[in-house]
């Protein structure tokens, strides 16, 4: 069962009618240099670590050569940006280069950022190096938080320039090139199936989906004529596990269109992403969607079942009846104010199901943005506090969090009181060891997330030729649930000069 192949080797932009993929190359790069490899994932795909230092690696993560029994290609899709149809997409800058068989499954390799493709529209098919080094570093962290996620082999500097005008002022500048290296068991996207739902090319469509059960979801059954439905609710069970993970770190994706949602519930297309710092559910990474705010933190659950939604509307002509598929969409709102309340429940070490939960995690989320509190350290802190606290020392415990605890309007600090008492006497309700608390607490809740203003930093050294806070990040965030006294100085508030500086706080889609 091969996949429908767009026949035609030209990189001019076009519509490209019944075709999943395109072959393409990458563009010949002379000077390019690996920067970083992740060595662990390396390994996992078989490489050895003097595999990882040879010519031939870095010639094959840069795009300079490629297995000959393998055409690389560019993907087909479409999607809706910001709500609305934008018609056909593709991978503009993502280039397949080849599949390795790791130790779990198959692992597809994928170049970003190493020249154009049929799909590059306006753009010129290359990445920079500050959104790369993004790139790279939030997917292994994510990885290691235990999300589902693409992930990044390699960051190499391309060895060229490009022009970007990164601040949209009308001021563009040469940036250096980067090229990632990502890898997932498939890159197919919501928008590979919309793109020719909506030209209704409903035989292209069939084979594309029959080859995407058969490949990626072998756990179902090929051969029942209810695959199509099993299919979208795995889809949509996946796409809520990651949601809800998403929501547990505090991680904003910053452009949930349906083009960046995997059709495999992975976290992909790192581009103006960001963390909570303060706990604000308004709060979006991305500067181009501050009037709106429709990627915001809050919002992510409820979007991303409006993108389920487009997906269903998609696969419905192959199915012919969406009773079942409505219900799968309504099952999705139970599930998620289940897995949430499981989820919050595990933030707080809450062991037992009480009734009283619900309420006690709504009230803690309605306070919680009243003063800017720092998210990952209030509930990393937040296990100091037992059932043998007093008020004043269960805030004493938390107080870490808080900005600028000097300005804290003394009706919030009751509010806070209040609500620590209420928890205070939840934690007497249970019966589990403080030490099972801790754990499910530590476990739950990451001591080291990539904070924004850090990956600018270690954005900043790069840029001068320094290399080492990639590394340290690196290292640090693979084990980001871990106490590591060496790492003191990143388990801190977000300092007062990166509040609002752009790439600290928010980005934009410049990339
Ligand atoms: P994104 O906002 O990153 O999801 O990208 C949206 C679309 O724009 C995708 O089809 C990308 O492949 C394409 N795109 C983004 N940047 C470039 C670029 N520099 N060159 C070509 N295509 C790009
Ligand atoms: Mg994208
Ligand atoms: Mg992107």
């Amino acid at each position: 069962e091969k996949l429908p192949v767009d026949p035609v080797y030209t990189n001019k932009p076009r519509q490209v009618l019944e075709a999943s993929i395109s072959f393409v190359q990458p563009e010949k790069f002379e000077n390019a240099e690996l920067i970083h490899v992740s060595m662990e994932l390396a390994s996992e795909l078989g490489f050895t670590e003097d595999d990882t230092a040879t010519e031939r690696f870095k010639d094959a993560l840069t795009g300079q050569w490629t297995p000959g029994s393998h055409q690389a290609f560019a993907m087909n899709y479409g999607g809706f940006q910001f709500g609305q149809w934008a018609g056909q997409l593709g991978d503009g800058r993502a280039i397949n280069i080849g599949e390795v068989a790791a130790k779990k499954n198959v692992q597809q390799l994928q170049l970003k950022g190493a020249g154009p493709t049929p799909y590059s529209r306006r753009g010129d098919g290359f990445a920079v190096l500050r959104s790369s080094i993004r790139e790279h570093l939030c997917s292994e962290a994510m990885h290691y938080l235990g999300i589902p996620t693409t992930r990044s082999l390699s960051l190499a500097l391309s060895g060229d320039e490009v022009m970007r005008d990164m601040f949209y002022d009308h001021h563009p500048a040469l940036e250096k090139g980067a090229i990632v290296c990502r890898i997932a068991p498939s890159f197919l996207r919501f928008g590979n199936f919309q793109l020719p739902a909506s030209r209704g090319e409903e035989g292209h469509l069939k084979k594309l989906l029959d080859f995407t059960i058969k490949h990626h979801f072998k756990n179902l059954d090929f051969n029942s004529s209810d695959r199509y439905i099993q299919f979208f609710k795995q889809v949509t069970d996946s796409t809520l596990e990651m949601i809800i993970h998403w929501q547990r770190v505090g991680f904003v994706h910053g452009v949930m269109n349906t083009d960046n949602m995997s059709i495999l519930g992975l976290t992909i297309d790192y581009g103006p992403y960001g963390w909570l710092e303060d706990y604000n559910p308004n709060w979006t990474p991305n500067t181009t969607d501050n009037q709106h705010k429709r990627y915001r933190y809050g919002a992510q659950p409820e979007i991303a079942l409006w993108n389920l939604w487009q997906l269903a509307n998609a696969i419905y002509p192959l199915i012919g009846e969406s009773e079942r598929l409505e219900a799968v969409l309504n099952e999705y709102k139970k599930n998620y104010q289940e897995q949430h309340l499981q989820m919050m429940r595990s933030k707080l070490g809450l062991i037992k199901h009480q009734p009283e939960d619900l309420n006690l995690i709504t009230q803690l989320l309605e306070l919680l943005p009243k003063h800017e509190t720092d998210m990952t350290i209030f509930f990393r802190e937040l296990s100091g506090v037992n059932k043998e606290s007093k008020i004043t020392e269960a805030f004493e415990g938390v107080h870490l969090a808080f900005y600028n605890l000097n300005e804290l309007q003394p009706a919030v600090k009751q509010e806070w009181n209040n609500w620590l008492s209420l928890y205070v006497k939840r934690l007497n309700e249970e019966s589990a060891s403080a030490a099972a608390r801790l754990s499910l607490m530590q476990r739950t809740n990451p001591k080291y997330v990539l904070r924004n203003y850090m990956a600018q930093l270690a954005i900043d050294k790069a840029d001068q030729g320094d290399y080492s806070l990639i590394s340290e990040f690196y290292e640090m965030l693979k084990n980001p649930y871990d106490d590591q006294p060496k790492y003191n100085q990143w388990y801190k508030k977000r300092p007062d000069w990166a509040r609002d500086k752009p790439g600290s706080s928010q980005l934009s889609c410049s990339s």
